[in-house]
């Protein structure tokens, strides 16, 4: 059977996260002030770690590439494109509205900013000076203007923006802007069959397939990766952060719990068709695979295969789809710069009247689409949000401690927000899925 070796790995994973969270606690208790720990995190387990990920990163491009011109050219003609382009976006748009707007209403009804000690404000605002807060701030210093970022998106250069995409502080169109050429280049594909293009469209097949090896390879090490990144934070930060932070971290994840059962349980139930329970049950490696990652594109390579083979979705829609919405379908992200921005306003004592919330609604939804899906991605965006709004950007550093454990999770949202969308795409189109409504699907 195929199942067992795929079911140890994320078996392992798991165990991994646990390990790592278990003995980062222990450090943190019994050595936090040691310079031995220090060194270590910074000598091994980080780098370890780092190793796990940039195996992952280098595959990344190629992988969106092949994946989404492939995905295209397959869909075939340019009706079916549009159509199945259509329901993403709409997808897209209706499911991040919500998550926003859900968000935002919970943001003022509990108030999560007001609560908070003066001596836990304190403290802080003391790690408000830390290098990640500037370097945060100097990002999100040199942003453009929304007719720029638009244009963006189109390149004048596919290769620069591939080779710069995950650079911090890069200013062009980056991810998105690959897409939009891989996309072009699939319609293209499609337009002008002839034997010589069925060639290239086989070499871009068997590249598909050479990348998706090298994820699975790279993918052994991910027990090992897994630990050794979040030994490393927890260590470091210990969980004090978060009981101080606790009211903002509690209102995040409630919100995330009630997008992923309430909302996509509904969609799943009434446009799907499947039973819910078992539908997160078949996509739990992809859970633990995005929560371990922190990022959407680490874990598309998981997506892909999971939602072809434990859902039946074909592989024509779930790779267009799923490789869209890796970068542009990011209700969890979404929701949770909507809540940020409102909590530190909260904060800082800033109150925005009912045009600037709505401001914030619509800027976090934008957000969701544009934000890249790699671990943090989300803080250079929050970072203009509060500046757009008047409160000041360096507030990002009082969330920063916690921000880690609620990237994780939002991830967890944003890719399962991508297969939903994939599910749904299949059953509009007429597909078959394996799972079915009742219990012994
Ligand atoms: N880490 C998230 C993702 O990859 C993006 C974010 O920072 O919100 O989906």
């Amino acid at each position: 059977m195929p199942d067992r070796p795929k079911h140890s790995l994320h078996r392992k994973i798991f165990i991994g996260l646990l390990a790592g969270v278990v003995l980062g606690l222990l450090a943190n208790f019994f050595f936090a002030e040691s310079k031995f720990l220090e060194n270590s995190i910074r000598y091994f387990f980080s780098p370890f770690g780092q190793i796990f990920l940039r195996l992952i990163f280098m595959t990344v491009i190629p992988l969106i590439f092949c994946a989404l011109a492939l995905g295209v050219a397959e869909l075939g003609d340019a009706r079916s494109l549009g159509r199945i382009g259509l329901r993403t976006f709409g997808f897209t748009v209706v499911a991040t509205s919500i998550s926003v707007l859900i968000g935002i209403t919970a943001a003022n009804w509990i108030r999560p900013g007001d609560g908070i000690s003066e001596s836990g404000r304190q403290a802080l605002m003391q790690t408000m000076t830390g290098k990640t807060v500037t370097t945060a701030v100097e990002n999100a210093g040199k942003a453009k203007d929304w007719v720029q970022t638009l244009l963006d998106v189109i390149p004048r250069n596919p290769l620069a923006d591939a080779a710069l995409a995950f650079e911090s502080g890069y200013n062009g169109g980056g991810i998105l802007a690959v897409m939009f050429f891989a996309l072009f280049l699939g319609v293209a594909l499609a337009l002008a069959r002839s034997e010589r293009t069925l060639v290239f469209e086989q070499w871009l097949q068997g590249m598909y397939e050479v990348v998706m090896k090298m994820i699975h390879i790279a993918m052994k090490l991910a027990p090992y990766g897994v630990a050794a990144l979040v030994f490393s934070v927890v260590a470091k930060l210990g969980i004090d952060v978060v009981f101080t932070l606790g009211k903002y971290v509690a209102v995040v994840m409630g919100v995330l719990a009630l997008q992923f059962f309430g909302v996509y349980g509904l969609i799943l139930r009434l446009f799907v068709r499947v039973n819910p329970w078992h539908f997160f049950k078949a996509i739990k490696e992809v859970i633990v695979t995005a929560f371990s990652t922190s990022s959407s594109n680490v874990t598309l390579p998981t997506a892909l295969r999971v939602t072809e083979h434990e859902l039946g979705v074909p592989s024509k829609i779930s790779r267009f789809v799923l490789t869209l919405g890796a970068t542009a379908n990011q209700n969890g992200t979404a929701l949770y710069e909507g809540i940020t921005v409102l909590f530190l306003a909260q904060f800082f004592g800033v109150e925005l009247s009912f045009g600037q919330q709505m401001t914030v609604v619509f800027a976090a939804i934008l957000a969701g689409i544009g934000t890249a899906g790699v671990p943090g991605g989300s803080l250079p965006v929050i970072v203009l949000l509060l500046q757009s709004v008047g409160v000041p950007g360096e507030g990002i550093g009082i969330i920063l401690g916690v921000d880690r454990i609620l990237d994780m999770s939002r991830t967890v949202i944003n890719v399962s927000g991508d297969i939903t969308a994939a599910a749904y795409v299949a059953k509009a189109e007429g597909a078959e899925l394996t799972l079915r409504m009742k219990d012994e699907g």
